[in-house]
This record gives structure tokens, sequence and C-alpha cells, in this order.
């Protein structure tokens, strides 16, 4: 297999075999980010994913679904996803279902008859790291887009049939925001219908803009209770119906919940840990991990 940088898929694909479509990340400005900092951005060649698709075939013929790696390979053209999804029908006969990572950025240049031909080849499970619906907070991270972008491309997504799946993540906006970005994320994630959100918290590394930032004390990271009762309020003021999986590794207490059914579960088991835990503890927690 062609894993020629680094390799990066979200917890909830760890089943699901994977194929390097692009490496690095295209984008590469998010100030919280560090991933692919030292990796310039590449598409694989065709050949060499081809060659990949014959390896698969090989050990798991019947795969159901795949997974590209990279940080947004639906970044590529219309034309070049349809050519790589067909493809992939040409190896793997059963594949119901191609998923990865996308960015608000790659729909904007997708028309819906172009998104709907995608979702008929195959193409359907898009992780998008918006990480927040606030406009103060998406500024702050340097995400390239606004709210009311995210709400018209992921409805061109809904439009198209395009199952997708949101990231939100919590004690970005810094201390004393959480309250006002998890409201307004909640209230602009309630106008989409992502079929699960997954929720991460904010770790500083080193190398980021972020954490440069808090050197020069123009950003204050929120605390570990802020962020529980950041979620506490996004949970509450979000009125779809979806799955919300906030147990990464990034998040002190995991926490996986069926909503709106499991809402007040999830509350009740948030309001113990911030009853019974003590800051330091978890803020040991978080100067403990290594990665996102
Ligand atoms: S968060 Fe995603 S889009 Fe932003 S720089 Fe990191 S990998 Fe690229």
């Amino acid at each position: 297999m062609h894993f020629t940088g680094r390799t990066w898929r979200p917890p909830y694909e760890a089943n699901t075999p994977i194929i390097q479509a692009t490496s690095g990340c295209a984008y590469k400005n998010c100030r919280f980010c560090s991933l692919y900092k030292d990796e310039p951005f590449r598409m694989s060649p065709i050949s060499e994913f081809e060659a990949d698709l014959a390896e698969i075939k090989q050990y798991q013929p019947y795969a159901r679904r795949l997974f590209w790696t990279g940080a947004s390979p639906f970044v590529m053209s219309y034309d070049n996803l349809k050519l790589r999804a067909l493809t992939v029908r040409d190896y793997l006969i059963k594949c119901q279902s191609i998923a990865m990572f996308a960015s608000v950025r790659d729909i904007m240049s997708k028309d819906v008859w172009q998104l709907r031909k995608l979702r008929a080849m195959g193409i359907n499970g898009l992780s998008i790291g918006v990480e927040s619906g606030s406009d103060e907070t998406l500024k702050l991270a340097n995400k390239g887009y606004t709210a009311a972008d995210i709400l018209t491309q992921c409805k061109k997504l809904d439009e198209a049939g395009i199952e997708y799946y949101l990231v939100y993540m919590t004690g970005l906006a810094g201390k004393g925001n959480g309250y006002r970005n998890a409201v307004e994320s909640a209230e602009l994630f309630s106008q989409l219908n992502p079929y699960f959100i997954s929720v991460d918290s904010l770790t500083l590394f080193p190398d980021t803009e972020l954490y440069a930032m808090v050197q020069r004390g123009e950003f204050t990271p929120a605390g570990e209770k802020e962020r529980i009762e950041e979620l506490c309020t996004f949970i509450s003021h979000l009125h779809i119906r979806t799955h919300l999986l906030a147990n990464s590794v990034s998040n002190y207490h995991p926490i996986a919940a069926h909503l709106p059914y499991e809402k007040e579960k999830a509350l009740g088991e948030l309001q113990y840990v911030l009853e019974t835990k003590d800051e330091s503890e978890m803020q040991a927690f978080r100067a403990g991990l290594r990665s996102l």
C-alpha cells in the first residue's frame, strides 16, 4: 500500500479498510492544528490508487465500505472523484460506500447535480471538521469559511442525499466564550441533518498558531469544567435527532448519546462530572495528551 504521508482516520472508521487518495492538507491554516504542518499536499496518482485497490481486493474482496485517507480528499474535482469512485467499483464489487474527510470549501466547488452523481457512485459518509457554528470562533480558528457557508454547503449535501458527520470542538472559543459558542453552534447544526456529531476538545500543541497566541496573551484557553458546561449547553440547545459521539481521546469524560432520547441521561452524567471532579485533576489529564 502507498501510505506516504501521515495516515489519520476518525475513530468511528476504525473497522473500515483505508486507501490513500490524498496526503497532507490542502489548507493547513487552522490555528489549532499542526497535523500535516510539515507535509506537502499531494493527490495520489491514479496508477498508485489502482495498485492499492488491487491489494485490498486480495485480502478484503467483499469490503462494503472504504475510507479514503488525507485531510480532505473531497478537494478533488468532480471528474477526479468520479474517476476514482468508478475505479473502486472495478476492484471491490460489493463496496457500497466511500467515506472521507471533506471541508466546507470542497463542497463549494460542486453543484448539487454533481453531488447527486457522486452519491450514486458510492461517495457517502463525509466527515466535516467545522469545529463550530459560530462566526467569531470560526474566525478565531481561521477555518476560512463562515457559519452561513456551513449552512449553504451542508444543505447541498442534504439535497443530494450524501450522509455527513459534523465535528464540534469544545474549548475552541476560549475562556468565557463556551456558552455563546455552544448556543450558536447548536442553532446552526439544528438546521442541518448530520447523521452524527463527533465532539473533540481543544488540546493545545506547541507547534500551532493558537499556542503562540497563548504565549502572546492573545488567547486564553477555557478551563476543563467550562468545556463540560459548554458541552451541556450544546446538547441542551440541539433540536435534531442525531447521535452525539463525545468519546474520542480528547474528551475528559467520554460519552455517547442518541439525541434527543438520551439527552437527560447525558446531561446528568456530565453534571455528575462537574460536581465530583477537580479542575486540576482534569487539567492534568489534558496535559498528558500527546495527540488530537
Ligand atoms: S484542521 Fe483539517 S483542514 Fe484545518 S489545517 Fe488541520 S487538517 Fe487541515
